[in-house]
């Protein structure tokens, strides 16, 4: 390795960051030899230890660079420069670990490959008030949008307004958030009809047959809540594939290691505006797409963070649901979680007499009160919410 190793990731022995920058070439891996790790007689450590003690020096020396100096690094190999520098730092390192992956004989592992060959994106509207108060919130947009394993996003996207059964009529406030007309509900199909549309769609493009997908929300309200709660007025079982899901708010604060972020914070640190329309729920998704697209592409490895556990068992499996990635995620009870989404109240459906609604669909403990060894953030949130 030494020299040539170095000189691979545009390091020599005896220089850091000077040497980083003078690399303009995208370097080639070497074709690789099946070879079992030995000793290197002089050094005494194996390769894959060398590697990984050239790259530990290769990230000590991307700390110590400016945020221009990353940039101008970057553009030689001919990556983007977007973005705040924690991001660039990110998207350096991780073109050197990728490179190490590329140049080593040891096998892919699990956690070197995506498990998925789309996401599906989905931000779905709601009807809603000002104050959200005792307010069931009915599912009005149902937007997707397909993004690759390689961070493209593609063009054949999936958009249906939906007609709200319970308040048919929308709210000044809720034409004015989200854009939606009265108009369009009174002229769209009820939320089954919809769904079997999008999950037609799905079929088209072959999700959960020839290829795997996984579902992408920002945030958990969009499956843990909206369309739970749909899928409850619609008297529908809750659709397999919408079971599991990426958020990708949770995997954006894993890959660049910040702290809790939202829409406008990640397009913002990525150097990206948003386009279109705040609230509309198509524009959402396609800019929540553009978002999980730069993360694909940075090298992050995304996995399904979350999982329902309180919905009722549907009795077909939906198309999508059986080839989607499966596993890999750790469990947040996003049904369970009380955090809003802005400021949704999400009360339970409520009779005349102040009876929850379809009862046995709120067996059990009350899905808004976060359960032990839950996320302490969701417990601190709730009580605050409970106090105010
Ligand atoms: P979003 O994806 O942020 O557009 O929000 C999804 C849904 O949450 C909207 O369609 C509304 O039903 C509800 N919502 C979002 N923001 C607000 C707000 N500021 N006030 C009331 N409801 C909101
Ligand atoms: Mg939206």
């Amino acid at each position: 390795w030494s020299e040539a190793a170095l000189n691979f990731l545009g390091l020599s022995a005896n220089k850091g960051t000077e040497s980083l920058l003078a690399s303009s070439r995208e370097p080639i891996a070497p074709p690789k030899t099946k070879s079992k790790p030995r000793l290197d007689m002089a050094s005494g450590f194996t390769p894959e230890e060398e590697i990984s003690m050239k790259l530990s020096r290769i990230n000590g020396a991307i700390n110590k660079m400016t945020k221009e100096e990353i940039q101008e690094k970057l553009a030689n190999i001919g990556l983007n420069t977007c973005g705040v520098k924690d991001v660039l730092k990110k998207r350096l390192k991780n073109y050197y670990k990728r490179q190490r992956t590329a140049q080593s004989n040891r096998a892919l592992t699990e956690d070197d490959v995506l498990k998925f060959d789309y996401l599906v994106v989905i931000d779905y509207e709601a009807t809603c008030s000002e104050t959200n108060d005792n307010f069931v919130h009915e599912i009005i947009e149902f937007p997707a949008v397909l993004v690759d394993a390689q961070g493209n996003v593609l063009g054949d996207d999936f958009q249906r307004f939906c007609r709200p059964k319970l308040n048919p009529k929308l709210t000044p406030f809720c034409t004015d958030l989200t854009g939606i007309t009265q108009s369009q509900v009174d002229n769209a199909q009820y939320f089954p009809e919809v769904l079997v549309e999008f999950e037609n769609w799905m079929a088209k493009h072959k999700l959960g047959t020839q290829y795997k997908f996984a579902i992408l929300t920002d945030g958990p309200w969009d499956m843990a809540r909206f369309l739970k709660t749909q899928t409850e007025i619609s008297d529908i079982p809750f659709p397999q594939w919408a079971r599991q899901w990426i958020n990708l708010r949770k995997a954006y604060t894993a890959f660049y290691g910040c702290g809790k972020v939202n829409l406008q914070h990640m397009l913002q640190d990525l150097g990206m505006t948003f386009q279109g329309r705040p609230h509309c729920g198509l524009d959402d998704a396609r800019n929540i797409a553009a978002i999980a697209a730069r993360l694909l592409k940075d090298g992050c490895i995304m996995r399904v963070n979350e999982f329902h556990r309180d919905v009722r068992p549907s009795a077909v499996n939906s198309r999508g649901g059986g080839r989607a990635e499966e596993g890999g995620g750790s469990s947040s009870s996003s049904s369970r979680m009380s955090s809003s989404k802005s400021r949704l109240t999400q009360k339970r459906p409520q009779t005349k007499e102040g009876q929850p609604t379809g009862s046995r669909s709120y067996h059990g403990e009350s899905p808004d009160i976060p359960q032990e060894g839950e996320n302490l953030e969701d417990l601190l949130q709730y009580l605050k919410l409970q106090r105010s």
